[in-house]
């Protein structure tokens, strides 16, 4: 199951190893926030972001010290480079000269038409992309005195005056964002803005604060507009790790089916008043095991042996609670009983030979008896828990009413 909308058609441009636009995987990006002068620690960082998900890193060029930097980072990194430039056109053609895969510029504050294409040219000459990003906190000044406020107008028109300039020097290696805090305007803002170009767009909310309240800003403005179709590349902006913004990003694309699963996908049962462990707890406990293995795998926990295995059939594997006892089962089917204290450990185990050995395999492995004992006590739960819907009660209760005179 994938999105329901067909992705936008766009122009297609490569950031280094990276294409961004024109059908290609949408891709995750992330912001280093060492300074970039400190060559070692940024590259530590590069790589950490790199590991949780991010296709793409920026890194701020915002003095001739980080500019030099990057000529060191770029050589170095495990994914393309991008040079986030504000005010100073010339850090952009230092940049440049680093080696980075593409720039970024604001267009709020590089303003001077000729200082923008002279950038261009020379982005130009070396076949590196350009983002316009456009930000509705560092809004060009006279846009902002026209319109009053950063209404999604104003961004796109942003974006359109410096798209036209690179478009007249014949730059079209073109990105673009019109980022805002607040997800109804940034939303409405990438909506108008993807009638108005065919280049890729490079989504994010900006300033989406710490998690959660960024994290759900950010799923709510990226997520929506992807589920429209529209965005090729995204951002997280959280006030937090910024590998925690590259897990994110990673993880909002593989939930809406747009990436390939690459790590775990855990689903756990809110818990009710059936559930025989502390779901919370075993659900953490079993997040963090699994993670440390990295497993391409979608794992549940459930309170419950009476609805847990049936309500997550559709899982790879999962755990279901019985009175002491952990019920294993993969793809609805209960493979073994283990003691309720070695749940977690049993369920890493068996994740692990799922995904070495596969589904055929481990089925076959299943224990001769598991599938009885987990139907006797689901029986006895129900017995003595009662029928949490009261099933045969209501439909008597129903009869008497629809009968009585
Ligand atoms: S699996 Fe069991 S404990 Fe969890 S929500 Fe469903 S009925 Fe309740």
């Amino acid at each position: 199951m994938t999105m329901t909308h067909e992705r936008r058609k766009t122009r297609r441009i490569q950031v280094g190893s990276v294409p961004v636009g024109g059908g290609a995987p949408v891709s995750v990006q992330s912001m280093t926030t060492t300074k970039t002068a400190d060559v070692e620690g940024t590259l530590a960082q590069v790589y950490a972001l790199a590991g949780a998900g991010a296709d793409i890193v920026r890194i701020t060029c915002n003095e001739v010290e980080a500019a030099q930097g990057l000529a060191e980072i770029v050589p170095r990194s495990p994914v393309p480079i991008i040079a986030d430039i504000h005010y100073q056109y010339r850090l952009a053609l230092a940049a440049i000269e680093a080696g980075v895969h593409g720039l970024r510029l604001n267009p709020g504050n590089i303003r001077k038409e000729d200082q923008i294409k002279t950038v261009a040219r020379e982005a130009g000459d070396r076949g590196l992309p350009i983002r316009v990003g456009v930000n509705a906190g560092s809004l060009d000044k006279d846009l902002l005195e026209r319109y009053g406020s950063p209404v999604p107008e104003a961004l796109v028109e942003s974006a359109l005056v410096e798209i036209r300039y690179l478009e007249e020097v014949d730059f079209s290696d073109i990105k673009v964002s019109v980022k805002h805090s607040n997800v109804p305007s940034m939303i409405e803002s990438y909506r108008l803005l993807a009638d108005s170009v065919d280049y890729p767009l490079h989504l994010g909310v900006t300033e989406a604060g710490p998690p959660p309240a960024g994290l759900i800003k950010s799923v709510a403005g990226i997520g929506t507009l992807l589920s429209e179709g529209i965005g090729d590349t995204i951002r997280f902006s959280l006030t937090a790790d910024p590998v925690e913004e590259a897990k994110a990003g990673r993880q909002l694309l593989e939930f809406l089916g747009l990436r390939e699963r690459k790590g775990l996908d855990l689903i756990a049962c809110p818990s009710c008043g059936r559930a025989e462990v502390d779901v919370i707890d075993v659900a953490t406990k079993a997040q963090q095991a699994l993670e440390a293995a990295n497993l391409p795998i979608q794992v549940a926990v459930m309170g419950c042996v009476v609805n847990g295995p049936g309500e997550a059939r559709e899982a790879d594997i999962g755990i279901a609670a019985g009175r002491g006892r952990g019920h294993l089962f993969i793809k609805g089917q209960v493979v073994r009983v283990v003691p309720e204290d070695e749940m977690v450990q049993a369920l890493l185990e068996e994740a692990r030979k799922l995904v070495e050995e596969g589904l055929e395999a481990r089925l076959a492995h299943a224990e001769a008896n598991a599938a009885e004992i987990a139907a006797a006590e689901r029986l006895q739960l129900i017995e003595i828990q009662g029928d949490a819907n009261r099933a045969a009660e209501r439909r008597a209760k129903v009869a008497e009413v629809a009968r009585s005179e």
